[in-house]
């Protein structure tokens, strides 16, 4: 089967919605509401490196919309569209239709269209998914605008995805393979957050991003930490170091008045967040356990990486 045979079978489905042209032509054609602002981001899935090889092929369609909205999300941004460049081994049609169902299922939970792609031959399975979403013009949530005495929030829980890597079959697996993008939170935080990023590489990574390009510090409560009760069998240490340093969350961790963040309760997200500290002037991240000092050592590192 050729190259456009795949493309028909599996990746032109008519379901675009606001979108002049879509799959078909040599480009896709959009018209950007007024006053707004393009908001584009891309990421990469490599078998055996960003998932086992084993994956459903459900999940890993999914996960390759997911993890993109996610960065939408994260800029305070509506998502629009998805562009899928696919590099397959061979072909495979119960792969092709459990990924194509994947990602199609994760783009109709969120209202977004697949309007073109690549589809190529190699020896890695590759997918890259680069998302198109819009933001009204000057009010994307960046990384840069935390302020001192902000509180620092996350949603969700994290470390669920990190811990189920380490134990196949726990129920928590769902949590690494179909991650949740925080779309409606992310856009509910546009006129709320000071900075906002989502977590893929664990919190306390991420979070330094923040502060970096803020040019700011935080001071973290261990106690605070949304971390689900499959965790709590384990010593505290261990379930700081998947909260903290485990990766693949796609939670949102942002930066808000107190103000701000009343506001946002007001407006009821789907999904709770937590406040887990506040941001300093002093640079660099502390932890804190029941308010006292509480210096960490992240030696478990590498363990996910
Ligand atoms: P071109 O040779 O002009 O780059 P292609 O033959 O690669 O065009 O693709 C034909 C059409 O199919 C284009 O509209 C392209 O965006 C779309 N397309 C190709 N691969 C995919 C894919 N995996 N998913 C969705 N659309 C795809
Ligand atoms: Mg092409």
């Amino acid at each position: 089967m050729a190259e456009f045979s795949i493309i028909d079978t599996y990746f032109n489905r008519k379901n675009f919605s606001a979108v002049d042209l879509g799959v078909g032509d040599d480009s896709a054609l959009l018209t950007p509401p007024h006053h707004h602002q393009l908001v584009i981001c891309t990421d990469t899935l490599i078998a055996g490196r960003h998932f086992p090889l084993d994956t459903d092929p459900h999940a890993i369609g999914w996960k390759s919309v997911a993890v993109n909205l996610s960065d939408i999300a994260a800029m305070g941004a509506k998502p629009h569209s998805i562009l899928l460049a696919l590099s397959l081994p061979q072909i495979d049609h119960d792969w092709l239709k459990g990924f194509s169902q994947g990602l199609y299922d994760c783009c109709d939970q969120f209202g977004v269209s697949l309007i073109g792609g690549d589809t190529t031959q190699s020896p890695h399975l590759t997918i890259t998914v680069t998302a198109l979403g819009w933001i009204e013009s000057g009010k994307a949530i960046t990384r840069s605008g935390a302020q001192v005495d902000d509180l620092v929030v996350v949603s969700g829980s994290v470390g669920d995805a990190a811990f189920a890597l380490q134990h196949p079959k726990h129920s928590l697996q769902k949590r690494l393979d179909y991650p949740t993008p925080r779309c409606e939170l992310g856009l509910m935080l546009k006129n709320l957050a000071s900075s906002m990023i989502d977590i893929s590489d664990g919190l306390a990574q991420d979070l330094s991003h923040i502060l970096k390009a803020s040019n700011v510090g935080a001071k973290l409560e261990l106690s605070q930490l949304p971390i689900k009760p499959d965790l709590s069998h384990l010593p505290e240490n261990e379930q700081w170091q998947y909260a903290l340093a485990g990766g693949d969350d796609y939670e949102l961790c942002f930066t808000i008045t107190k103000q701000n963040y009343q506001e946002l309760l007001r407006l009821q997200p789907n999904v709770t967040t937590t406040i887990i500290g506040e941001i300093t002037q002093k640079s660099g991240l502390i932890f804190e356990k029941d308010g006292l000092d509480h210096p960490l050592q992240f030696h478990g590192y590498q363990h996910f990486a």
